[in-house]
């Protein structure tokens, strides 16, 4: 039988300037402030896992994380590697509400397990595929800049363009005319990431069919609690409405299907961890609810565990991993190879396949 202890365990910051600052309803970011855990096997394999603590969306950031994961030290090193389900469930039960923290000692786990065992990850997710089509996020930014970016993103091969809205209803408006016009063949797809109250939320896509813009999905509208405020906004709209702020564990998830207030729900490794995000996949599956996977500010160690996921999984129906860091930059090599709008995961490279730099 093959398995091994967890011998050593390091903690560290992980930190990455972004391209751009990221512009979202609730904040704006500069840089990644992540953090890295690295478990050490007594057969001296190496996992390798990241945390993406972002405040205004999971209450973390990266002090609180780093602080997290060193008291969480202790309680890993001497632990089988083959019991990860069993350390993930406690972690869970002691640490509910640091879930970056915990989905980096997942991840660690699952990538030292999956190395030990020799398949890539995405073959321990299920194997359905190596493959990912990514959509590609245009941020709040003025018209002219944003037809300018869609054009250029629509001629460098993605299908999918995604935007925030949820500021200013006029400037939103004005900025997706410009992308439909920069790329018009390209699908659209909008987040307001909880801006809207309900009846703004109704207006909005009143106002959005007026001009004949129709997204292919209308991420979380409303207020993260206000199920019923999203069972208005579906009630009221043919376009698809998806739960995101709205889900981070199997619970919500089921909240979600009962009030049938979503037509996807928004899988994010950062705010259910990796053995969760497995259950809310097959909660989601089974309530005919389509599923799509997104990231927060990651680097390609985490980003590219989201897409071993999906690749894994299958079921995903739509995929929001774009990377936000320039190639030269990134913390690690190795790993899912991108190639605009899609990633592709190396069938030999055993674990999340990625080298520190
Ligand atoms: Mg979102």
């Amino acid at each position: 039988m093959k398995t091994a202890k967890i011998r050593k365990v390091f903690i560290e910051p992980l930190n990455v300037p972004l391209d751009e600052p990221f512009t979202i309803a609730i904040g704006t970011k500069y840089s990644i402030e992540n953090a890295l855990v690295t478990v050490v096997l007594d057969n001296g394999i190496e996992g390798y896992g990241e945390a993406a603590p972002l405040e205004p969306i999971n209450g973390e950031n990266q002090e609180t994380v780093l602080a997290t994961l060193k008291s969480c030290v202790g309680f890993l090193e001497g632990k089988e590697i083959t019991d990860y389900r069993a350390i993930s469930a406690t972690l869970r039960g002691v640490f509910q509400a640091q879930v970056t923290a915990r989905c980096a000692i997942e991840m660690a786990l699952l990538d030292a397990y999956t190395k030990m065992i020799d398949i890539p990850l995405y073959q321990f997710f299920g194997g359905a595929g190596n493959k990912a089509e990514t959509d590609y996020t245009i941020d709040i930014v003025p018209p002219e800049t944003a037809k300018a970016n869609a054009a250029k993103l629509a001629k460098a091969g993605y299908t999918i363009l995604k935007t925030k809205v949820g500021k200013r209803l006029t400037d939103d408006i004005d900025r997706l005319l410009a992308i439909r016009e920069g790329a018009p063949t390209c699908g659209l797809t909008i987040d307001a990431n909880q801006g809207y109250s309900p009846c703004e939320a109704v207006h909005f896509i009143e106002e959005m069919g007026k001009n004949n813009i129709r997204p292919i999905l209308f991420e979380q509208p409303v207020s993260r609690y206000d199920l019923q405020g999203m069972r208005f906004v579906k009630d009221h709209t043919s376009i698809p409405i998806g739960a995101d702020e709205s889900v981070f564990t199997s619970a919500d998830a089921i909240n979600v299907v009962r009030t049938g207030c979503a037509d996807y729900i928004n899988i994010k490794l950062m705010k259910s961890g990796i053995i969760e995000a497995m259950d809310i996949a097959a909660i989601a599956r089974s309530a005919n609810i389509k599923l799509m996977i997104g990231c927060m500010l990651e680097s390609k160690l985490a980003l590219g565990c989201s897409v071993h996921f999906a690749a894994g999984m299958g079921c995903f129906s739509h995929i929001d991993l774009d990377p936000h860091i320039e190639p030269d930059l990134e913390p690690f090599t190795g790993g899912p190879v991108y190639n605009a709008p899609f990633w592709t995961l190396p069938p030999d490279l055993p674990g999340l396949g990625c080298k520190k730099r």
